[in-house]
């Protein structure tokens, strides 16, 4: 995926994270931030939204300012060129067209993660109807590896049937695609799978831990884009964050009355 590996530690590889702020520190770009930066990766970031939020769900979401995220993003580019861009909430379709572009222009540069958030684990909601339309008509066309789980694959392709939406997704210009399987009904294991669209498939079992936990996603998505840049090849990459992710929820902690947080500081 990348010309050459770069597990150098001194020279660890830019990644930048677009996301939301969440103010309990355990989702959005604080996870996206402390998962770069643990598993060897120098994080940037450019706030998308404010969001309202404490460990039990999102009240209140704020999108910031394009005109603001594209100077940033010129001047990143520019001087701190991200090897990968991991995109998390993005809140409007302001936002995902502005991401749209950013990602047309890193083509061939960067590889591009989209981990779809369009609803907060605890309750919230992240998106709307014209937003998902945006992703589909533009944002998709650029994505290079698309996070879903179930819900979010069928509420963006509008498609109930899972290979009918990877095919969608592949007409729409999606490299690979990895369902992941923490909201099916299956008790005790987490199925997550991998779909390139040349035509490979690839899939693991992870153990399902009990408990709500707050910024699984998030973290999931930035390791794999982490240990993507360090080289590894895309299937090694989830292999990697799957066990590594399931440290970090072995020792989750809750700081609140909600969710459990998980220990990223861990290794
Ligand atoms: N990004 C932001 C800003 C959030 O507030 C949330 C929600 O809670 C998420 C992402 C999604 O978090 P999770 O990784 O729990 O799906």
């Amino acid at each position: 995926m990348f010309p050459e590996a770069k597990p150098d530690l001194n020279n660890p590889p830019v990644i930048l994270a677009v996301g939301g702020l969440d103010p309990s520190g355990g989702a959005g770009l604080h996870a996206d931030i402390k998962t770069i930066t643990a598993l060897g990766g120098h994080a940037c970031s450019l706030v998308t939204l404010l969001t309202v939020q404490d460990s039990h769900r999102v009240y209140e979401s704020h999108p910031m300012a394009v005109d603001v995220l594209e100077s940033q993003l010129q001047k990143l580019v520019t001087d701190i060129p991200p090897l990968a861009v991991k995109a998390g909430a993005l809140g409007n379709t302001d936002t995902v067209r502005w991401l749209a572009n950013g990602f047309k222009r890193l083509q061939g540069q960067s590889f591009r993660v989209v981990d779809p958030v369009l609803k907060a684990g605890g309750g919230g909601s992240l998106s709307s109807s014209d937003m998902l339309s945006a992703l589909r008509s533009e944002l998709l066309a650029h994505t290079d590896l698309l996070t879903p789980n179930v819900l979010e694959l069928f509420e963006i392709t509008g498609e109930y049937n899972e290979a009918s939406a990877i095919a969608m997704l592949f007409h729409l210009g999606v490299k690979h695609v990895l369902v992941t399987g923490g909201h099916d009904d299956t008790p005790n294991l987490i199925h997550n799978r991998l779909y390139t669209d040349d035509g490979q498939y690839q899939q693991w079992q992870i153990p399902r831990l009990a408990g709500e936990f707050h910024g699984t996603g998030c973290s999931l998505a930035s390791a794999i884009t982490t240990l993507a840049a360090r080289g590894l090849p895309l299937p090694q990459a989830i292999e990697q964050a799957q066990d590594w992710i399931t440290r970090c929820l072995k020792s989750a902690y809750k700081p609140g009355r909600g969710q459990w947080f998980l220990n990223s500081g861990t290794i």
